[in-house]
């Protein structure tokens, strides 16, 4: 996957999770990056100074920290430069801008995360781009609005809150072919779970707040792709001055180092949690792609190698009162926006005040949770109890 050289069989992705993004002769056998706080680098002359060749040249464009996390990413998507962003919004909205101008229009999954709903809303439209949500699994209707024109296709796998699979290589190869470029949001997947690239989407995007950093205590985001469509990217990123603290790349890192158990430990709990609610009669559905019988659970075993800790429940015959109560009811579930972090959450999200090209049934309301690196079971006897309050 990542250090192919003649002479040596490609590395498994746990060992480029150890190694990949640093270099540790090159910084006096320290095994970690260092942390370089830094706005002004000096130069030996004027001429050097003007000529911009020396390898770092301001803080805002790269430092040593800075460039550990790149390359560590680019070794787990695949790709050939990755961006970092101060948020996991700011790289959905700052990805979508670098691929539009005025005139284009832009075509956006329906089940997209809120924000970046928002962002494309009241700000792209401002200056002129048209965006169309479309229901990712109609795809006629999708490649009806392709072929009236798109600059930019934004999907998201599976969609925020409701969890659809949708055909994500169809999608992308369709989008390619109307000469739109791709990207997705890959939160929910990690780079170990899906390798958007390889499946033919242009750029891969990261709330790194999530499961790369997991711990729920800073705020990031990553893009990652090839070529003229990462090159966009790193444009927009430095004309907006979009900058990263030292600290909080460290951070990051480090959350990265340990992700493969981490996330071996969400699967296997996420599925128990997911099988116990899927046999409790006071459960109406559960939305998990991992789960045999979910919705979307045959693309995602096509196309995924795991699957993380976030998915929603369903009730049916039940007043949002009662699903209040049994969520209010939770002990160990927190509840809270994000998720990704070492601790389980619980929401009640408006699903339709995040939709516009699909209905959700409103006489079937949804919980979210996020299961974190508690004991399955605890997790298990917290929601039983729970549900006693439903
Ligand atoms: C949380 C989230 C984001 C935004 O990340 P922030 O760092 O909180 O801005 C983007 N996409 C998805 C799918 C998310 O869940």
């Amino acid at each position: 996957m990542d250090d192919e050289t003649p002479s040596r069989p490609p590395r498994r992705v746990a060992t480029t999770l150890s190694h990949a993004g640093r270099d540790p002769s090159a910084f006096h056998g320290f095994i970690n990056p260092p942390v370089v706080h830094a706005s002004t680098v000096l130069f030996p002359s004027v001429a050097a100074n003007r000529s911009r060749t020396q390898r770092y040249t301001y803080g805002i464009h790269g430092t040593p920290t800075t460039d550990a996390l790149c390359d560590l990413m680019n070794a787990l998507e695949g790709s050939e430069g990755t961006a970092l962003t101060s948020s996991g919004l700011s790289a959905c909205t700052i990805a979508l801008a670098s691929a539009v101008k005025a005139g284009d229009r832009a075509l956006v999954t329906d089940n997209v995360y809120m924000p970046t709903r928002r962002f494309s809303d009241s700000f792209l439209t401002r200056f002129g781009v048209e965006i169309v949500y479309f229901d990712p699994l109609d795809h006629a209707a999708y490649e009806a609005e392709l072929a009236k024109g798109a600059a930019a296709v934004f999907l998201e796998a599976p969609g925020s809150l409701t969890f659809e699979m949708s055909d994500i290589p169809f999608l992308a190869a369709k989008a390619k072919a109307a000469g739109a470029v791709s990207m997705i949001d890959n939160t929910w997947a990690t780079p170990l779970f899906f390798r958007p690239l390889e499946h033919g989407v242009d750029l891969s995007i990261h709330a790194a707040t999530k499961y790369l950093s997991g711990h729920s205590d800073l705020l990031f985001g990553t893009i990652s792709g090839n070529g003229q469509a990462i090159a966009n990217v790193r444009k927009m990123v430095s004309d907006f001055g979009e900058n990263v603290g030292p600290d909080d790349v460290y951070a990051v890192m480090r959350g990265i180092r340990s992700l493969k158990p981490r996330m071996a430990q969400v699967e296997h709990s996420a599925r128990k949690v997911a099988e116990w609610l899927d046999a409790d009669r006071r459960v109406g559905r559960v939305l998990y792609p991992a789960l045999p019988g979910a919705p979307g659970h045959a693309l995602w075993k096509r196309d995924f190698t795991g699957a993380s800790g976030l998915f929603a429940i369903t009730f049916k015959g039940r007043t949002e009162e009662e699903i209040m109560r049994f969520v209010d009811s939770l002990e160990i579930f927190g509840i809270g926006a994000s998720w990704g972090g070492f601790e389980s959450l619980a929401t009640m999200p408006k699903v339709n005040a995040a939709r516009s090209a699909t209905r959700w049934p409103e006489d079937e309301p949804l919980v979210r949770l996020n299961i974190g690196l508690e004991d399955p079971d605890d997790l298990i006897a917290d929601l039983d109890q729970a549900m006693a309050h439903l």
